[in-house]
């Protein structure tokens, strides 16, 4: 056994359908009277649910629901003079990972209680980390006390999430998950996670293509982004999640699909170096052969999710300079960064061509 270190991260998980009617009895234990309820404009109706369940357990509710991507720091400086204006004692965010992200500013800027009720499978809710962009520039920075406290998961909350979106949404959860499993730091519990993580997102995507409001594959799929995001928040990531903050953050790339579209790439480039990763995933994925690229590869094809960064907007003449963002700081990875390689492995991504 190699040696290892391991701290697991310190906060609560509540799991199960119709578990954001625990929350009255969250905020009674925890002494909370006035909880401020934040989302996207297009979760508006999800966070009244919420106040709805909260509002006779309570002095006063409130709802921000100008989240948007990317956390800008305009909408948290906004939403902290609401949220001082209403004397809020607790948040609640209820979304996907930008709605969780604004949690996570006001939060670590007032030492707020942050539940966290995610929506998609993004897995920010379960990290210590938050990106914020200031004049169109994301940076990230990383601290236990960006943790939200207590993560609801309540599969009744995802299936309003489109299918396209659900897909997508999988496959950035899955590559936590992927790369976790060659991670620097990683160690044996998270190696479980990791690879108990993907196997369940394989699964429930499948089930999702053909009943897209089933409740125990979104079950499956929401258990499988809990495992995964763990990780993310858990050990350091690599190439794959490298390239697409460059090309989320240079070219403003959509983020679910980026990860998306990039993953097979990474994967391909790192896979001669993390043997045991990839027997681990090949076991994963559900038509594999053997062979986890080929089973990543099929799994993407019968999702049906977009495989070319050309398809998201992402332009040919643009990959020399995406390459040399990449490789500009170093990072660890399980293979040396190549910058020609690198190129290629963009190439590939940009072209939608499998991966190899
Ligand atoms: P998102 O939060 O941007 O959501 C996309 C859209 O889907 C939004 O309009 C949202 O309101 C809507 N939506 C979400 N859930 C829905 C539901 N159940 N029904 C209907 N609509 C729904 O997307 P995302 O992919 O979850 O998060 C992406 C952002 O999160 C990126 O900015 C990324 O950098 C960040 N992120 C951060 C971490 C971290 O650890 N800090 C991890 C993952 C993602």
């Amino acid at each position: 056994m190699e040696s290892f270190a391991y701290s697991p991260l310190p906060h609560k998980i509540i799991f199960g359908r119709g578990s954001t009617r625990q929350l009255p009895q969250c905020l009674r234990e925890l002494g909370f009277r006035r909880p401020l309820v934040l989302s996207t404009p297009y979760q508006i109706d999800q966070a009244r649910q919420i106040t709805e369940i909260l509002k006779s357990h309570v002095d006063d509710t409130s709802i921000f629901s100008e989240a948007t991507m990317h956390t800008p720091l305009g909408i948290t400086e906004k939403a902290l003079r609401f949220c001082q204006d209403k004397g809020s004692d607790v948040l609640i965010s209820i979304g996907g990972g930008s709605t969780t992200g604004l949690g996570k500013a006001i939060s670590f800027r007032k030492d707020l209680y942050h539940i966290a009720i995610p929506t998609t499978y993004a897995g920010s809710e379960v990290t210590p980390i938050l990106g914020e962009t200031v004049d169109r520039i994301k940076t990230t920075q990383t601290n236990i006390s960006i943790l939200p406290k207590t993560v609801i998961y309540d599969v009744d909350l995802t299936l309003t999430l489109p299918l396209p979106m659900s897909l997508t949404s999988i496959i950035n959860a899955l590559a936590h998950g992927v790369e976790a499993l060659y991670a620097p730091n990683v160690n044996p519990i998270v190696s479980l996670m990791a690879i108990e993580g993907v196997r369940a997102l394989a699964r429930g995507a499948v089930q999702l293509l053909d009943d897209p409001d089933s409740i125990p594959a979104r079950s499956t799929c929401q258990y499988g982004a809990w495992l995964c995001g763990t990780c993310l928040g858990s050990v350091g990531m690599s190439l794959h999640h490298k390239l697409c903050h460059t090309l989320g953050g240079s070219f403003n790339l959509p983020h679910a699909e980026t990860h998306t579209i990039v993953l097979p790439h990474a994967l391909a480039y790192n896979a001669p170096k993390v043997p045991k990763a990839m027997e681990a995933l090949a076991s994963a994925f559900p038509t594999s052969n053997g062979d986890a690229l080929h089973g990543l590869n099929s799994l993407l094809n019968m999702l049906g999710v977009p495989r070319s960064l050309e398809s998201i907007g992402f332009q040919e003449a643009d990959i020399d300079k995406a390459a040399d963002i990449a490789v500009s700081k170093s990072y660890p990875n399980p293979r040396d960064i190549d910058r020609d390689l690198i190129r290629e492995v963009i190439r590939r991504a940009w072209a939608g061509e499998d991966a190899r």
